[in-house]
C-alpha cells in the first residue's frame, strides 16, 4: 500500500551536503508492524519524515496506494497527514496548554469533525490506551508513560491507515516501554506501523518485520514484499480549520498566561483610551456649543441694517490676505503702494421699500419673540426740575424695547431681565430704566431722569414714577418765513395740550445667566410709543412742509443730495421706515427658519435690490466649532501614535509568541494544519488581544470620563461635559481590533511559514 521508489533526501548546510537517504527503495504492507533499526545518523527520522509527508524527497517518488505523490501540492500533503498519518514522538509532542481531550481531539478538530462526533472518538481511543480517567488533565500532570499514551490515542484517533512512531519508547524505563510496545503492537493488528527505534532485541521481539539503515541505504530487510498489491484506492478528504478553532485554540493558549495578555491589551489600549477621552471631551464642548447657541445665542438678534456690512468669514479671510499681497513686508524704503481697498466689496447698501418692509412683518410671528426697528428718529424730550431742559440722550441710552410679537410668549425683556422695583411697562406712556450689571447708571441717563449724580447712591423708590415730556413737532417748532425754527419758550412748549407724559414704570436688570443682550443701560421705551409719534409728526406742520421743499426747513439751504433729505424727515419723524431692524428669533430652529425667510426673498430680486442681515450668532459658533475642530484633529493625531506604536508591539508580542509556540506549530503540521490554519491561530491570538485592548481602553475611557468630567465642572462650572458616543466607541473597537490584526499578520505569515521538522526538534 506504501511503496518508496529510489527516495534521495539530501540535507545542504552551508557547503556542506548531507545524503540522508540514498535512493531508498522500500515497500509496505497495509497491516504490519515494521521495526527501523540502524544507528544515530542513519537517516531513520529522515525516513519517517518523509513517509509522513512533514519533509518532502529531492528525488525518486512516494506511492500511496497507486497514487504517485511526487506533483502533490501543499494542501494535498496537508490532507494525506490529517487522514491517512498518526505520528508517535519520542518526546511526545503534546501542546501544554491544552486538556489531554482536546490534545486527541486536535486532528479531527483540524479536519472540521463536529464536536460530538470527536468527543466520542477521542474518549474511546483514550479508554483504549486505558486514560479514561484523565481526559480533563493538562499534559504536565501526567507521568511520561501516560503521555506517550495520550500521544497514540491522538495517532488512533483519526483513524489512520499508518501509524509513524519514532522512538517511541526512547524517553521511557524499560517497564513502561513494555507496556507502550504492547499497546502498538495491539494497533498494528489492523494497521501499518512503521517505529524506528534502536532497540534490536526490543524491534525483534515485537515488529513482524525488521528493517535496518545505515548511511542512508538499506541494508537488511526482514521480511521484503515479494508482490506488491493494490487492493484500495486512495481517497482523503482535505482539512479545513474554522477560525472559530483557531480562536479557542488561542484563548486556552492566552488564558495561560493571563499577565502577559492583559499587559499588552493595557499598553495597547492607551491610544484607545487618549482618542476615546478626546473624542468624549470635543463631543461635550460640542454639546455645550450647541446649547450655548440654543439658548443664549439664539437670542442674539438678526440685524438688518440700511449700511450693511457683508461682513462672513470668507471675506474677512480675503481682506486678511489682500494685505499680504505686497511683495515686501516691512520694506525699508520710504513710498507708499497704493492698493485696491475691499471696502467698496463690502459695503452694501440696503435699501427698504414698502414692500421689504411689508415683507418683513409677513415673518410667521412663532417664529419671533420680538423685533425691534431702530429709527434716527429725534425724539422732542423734555424735563421739567427747576426749569424745563431738553433730555439730551444718545441711541445707546434711549432705546425701543423690541417689540412682542406674540402675546402668548415670554416677551424679550421678561426673559432676559429681571425686574428689579415697580413694573414693567404696559402701555406706550409706560418707560423702563435699565441698570447695569453693577446696579449702576451713567450721569447722562441720571441726569436726563433729574437726579444730581454727584450723589453715592439713589434708591430704586426714588426713581419709580419720574417723568419725562414726550413734545409734538407742532408744539416744538414754528414758522419763521419759510423755514420753522424751534420755540425757545421751553416752558410754554412743555406745557401745551397733545404732549405725552412719560413715567418710569420699573427698573430692570441683565439676568445673571444672560451671556449678552442687545439693550444697554440707560432708559428703554415701548415701540408703540414711537409709532404713535411718528403718526402724529407725519401730519405736523414741519413735516409737511419739509415733504414739499427740496431745502433744509430748518436751516433753508439746498440740500445736496436725495439721501439727505431722507435723513432730515426721518429726524423728523416723517417716515416709518426704520434704519435698522432686529428680528429676535424664538430659538435656534426659529433662527434658521427667519433665515430661510430672508433669503428667499434674496433669490428672487437682483444683487442691487438684494436686502443683506447679519446673523451674529453663527459668526460666533463657526468661530468655535472651528477651533474646537481644529484642537480635535491635533489631539487625535498625537494619540494615534500610541496605537500605532501599539500595533507595532502587537506585532513584537505576536512575534514572541510564534516562537514560544515553535514547537505547537510542528505538531499542528504533522497533525494535518494547513499553512493558512496556522496563521489562524495566530491571527485569532491578535484579535483577542486586539478586542481586549479595545474594549479595555473603552471601560477605562469611560471611567477615566467621570473625574475628568469634575475638574471641568470645578474649573468652569458646566457639568458633565465629556460625553462618549457609542459609536465612536465602537468604531475605537475596530480600530483597535484592525490595528493590532495588522501588526501581527506579519508574525502570523511567518508561523505559517515555519518547516514543521525544525519547529518539531526546537525544545
Ligand atoms: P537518525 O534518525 O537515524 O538518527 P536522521 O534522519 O535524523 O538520523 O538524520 C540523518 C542525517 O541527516 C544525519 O546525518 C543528520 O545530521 C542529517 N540531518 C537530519 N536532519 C537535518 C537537517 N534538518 N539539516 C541538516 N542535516 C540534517
Ligand atoms: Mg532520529
Amino acid at each position: 500500500m506504501l511503496k518508496l521508489e529510489k527516495i534521495k533526501k539530501t540535507y545542504v548546510t552551508g557547503d556542506f551536503v548531507q545524503d540522508a537517504l540514498k535512493d531508498l527503495s522500500l515497500e509496505f504492507r497495509e497491516n504490519e508492524f515494521v521495526a527501523i533499526l540502524g544507528p544515530s545518523g542513519s537517516g531513520k527520522t529522515t525516513l519517517l519524515n518523509i513517509i509522513g509527508g512533514l519533509d518532502r524527497y529531492n528525488s525518486g517518488n512516494l506511492i500511496i496506494n497507486g497514487k504517485e505523490t511526487k506533483n502533490f501540492k501543499n494542501e494535498d500533503w496537508d490532507a494525506y497527514r490529517n487522514n491517512c498519518i498518526g505520528f508517535v514522538f519520542q518526546n511526545y509532542n503534546l501542546i501544554p496548554h491544552i486538556s489531554i481531550l482536546s490534545n486527541v481531539e486536535m486532528g479531527m478538530t483540524l479536519s472540521g469533525v463536529s464536536v460530538k462526533e470527536r468527543r466520542e472518538k477521542s474518549l474511546e481511543v483514550l479508554e483504549r490506551v486505558g486514560l479514561k480517567d484523565h481526559v480533563h488533565k493538562k499534559p504536565n500532570q501526567l507521568s511520561g508513560g501516560q503521555m506517550q499514551r495520550v500521544a497514540i490515542a491522538r495517532a488512533l484517533a483519526n483513524d489512520p491507515d499508518i501509524i509513524l512512531a519514532d522512538e517511541p519508547t526512547g524517553a521511557l524505563d524499560s517497564k513502561t516501554s513494555i507496556q507502550i510496545l504492547d499497546l502498538i503492537k495491539e494497533i498494528a493488528k489492523d494497521k501499518l506501523v512503521v517505529m524506528v527505534t534502536h532497540n534490536a532485541e526490543l524491534a525483534n521481539k515485537y515488529a513482524s518485520r525488521v528493517v535496518e539503515l545505515k548511511d542512508g541505504m538499506l541494508i537488511k530487510d526482514s521480511n521484503p514484499v515479494k508482490e506488491s498489491k493494490e487492493n484500495s484506492k486512495y481517497e482523503i478528504v482535505k482539512t479545513a480549520m474554522s477560525f472559530l478553532t483557531a480562536l479557542s485554540l488561542s484563548f486556552n493558549n492566552i488564558i495561560t498566561k493571563k499577565g502577559r495578555t492583559l499587559l499588552t491589551s493595557f499598553a495597547s489600549s492607551i491610544g484607545i483610551i487618549g482618542i476615546a477621552l478626546i473624542l468624549s471631551l470635543s463631543n461635550g464642548f460640542d454639546k455645550q456649543i450647541d446649547k450655548f447657541e440654543a439658548e443664549t445665542i439664539s437670542s442674539l438678534p438678526i440685524i438688518i441694517s440700511q449700511n450693511s456690512l457683508d461682513l462672513d468669514i470668507d471675506t474677512m479671510r480675503d481682506m486678511h490676505d489682500n494685505y499680504q499681497t505686497g511683495d515686501n513686508k516691512f520694506p525699508s524704503d520710504k513710498e507708499i503702494y497704493p492698493y485696491e481697498s475691499y471696502y467698496e466689496e463690502i459695503v452694501h447698501k440696503n435699501i427698504f421699500t414698502e414692500e421689504y418692509i411689508d415683507y418683513i412683518k409677513d415673518i410667521d410671528k412663532t417664529l419671533l419673540t420680538g423685533v425691534s426697528n431702530i429709527r434716527m428718529i429725534n425724539l422732542n424730550l423734555f424735563r421739567k426740575g427747576e426749569e424745563v431742559y431738553p433730555v439730551v440722550l444718545d441711541q445707546t441710552s434711549l432705546q425701543s424695547l423690541p417689540k412682542q410679537v406674540d402675546e402668548s410668549k415670554e416677551s424679550y425683556l421678561s426673559r432676559n431681565f429681571d425686574l428689579l422695583e415697580g413694573s414693567l411697562p404696559e402701555n406706550k406712556e409706560d418707560i423702563i430704566v435699565i441698570v447695569n450689571p453693577f446696579n449702576q447708571l451713567n450721569n447722562r441717563v441720571l441726569e436726563a431722569l433729574g437726579f444730581d449724580f454727584e450723589v453715592d447712591k439713589i434708591d430704586f423708590k426714588d426713581i419709580i414714577g419720574k417723568e419725562i415730556k414726550l413734545v409734538t413737532n407742532n408744539n416744538y417748532y414754528k414758522k419763521v418765513g419759510n423755514i420753522y425754527t424751534i420755540n425757545t419758550n421751553l416752558d410754554e412748549v412743555y406745557n401745551k395740550k397733545g404732549n405725552i407724559t412719560l413715567r418710569v414704570s420699573g427698573i430692570v436688570r441683565m439676568k445673571e445667566d444672560v451671556n449678552f443682550a442687545i439693550l444697554n443701560e440707560g432708559i428703554a421705551y415701548e415701540e408703540e410709543l414711537i409709532e404713535h409719534f411718528i403718526e402724529n409728526a407725519k401730519e405736523s406742520n414741519i413735516v409737511k412742509a419739509q415733504v414739499k421743499a427740496n431745502y433744509n426747513i430748518l436751516s433753508g439751504q439746498k440740500f445736496q443730495s436725495e439721501e439727505e433729505k431722507m435723513y432730515l424727515l426721518s429726524a423728523l419723524g416723517g417716515s416709518s421706515i426704520p434704519a435698522m431692524i432686529n428680528l429676535y428669533p424664538n430659538n435656534f430652529d426659529s433662527k434658521e427658519e427667519i433665515i430661510k425667510y430672508l433669503d428667499k426673498y434674496n433669490d428672487n430680486v437682483i444683487d442691487e435690490e438684494k436686502v443683506i442681515y447679519t446673523d451674529l450668532s453663527s459668526t460666533m459658533s463657526a468661530l468655535s466649532g472651528n477651533i474646537m475642530d481644529a484642537i480635535t484633529i491635533v489631539l487625535i493625531a498625537f494619540s494615534s501614535i500610541a496605537l500605532v506604536v501599539s500595533s507595532i508591539m502587537i506585532g513584537v508580542i505576536t512575534y514572541i509568541s510564534v516562537l514560544e509556540r515553535t514547537k505547537e506549530i510542528g505538531i499542528l503540521i504533522s497533525l494535518g494544519a494547513r499553512k493558512k490554519d496556522i496563521a489562524r491561530v495566530f491571527n485569532a491570538e491578535t484579535f483577542i488581544i486586539g478586542l481586549t485592548s479595545g474594549i479595555l481602553g473603552i471601560v477605562i475611557a469611560t471611567i477615566l470620563i467621570f473625574p475628568m468630567n469634575t475638574i471641568i465642572e470645578n474649573l468652569s462650572g458646566l457639568p458633565n461635559v465629556a460625553v462618549l458616543n457609542p459609536i465612536h466607541a465602537l468604531i475605537l473597537v475596530i480600530i483597535s481590533l484592525t490595528l493590532t490584526v495588522i501588526g501581527g499578520y506579519i508574525p502570523a505569515i511567518i508561523a505559517s511559514k515555519k518547516d514543521p521538522v525544525e519547529a518539531l526538534r526546537t525544545e
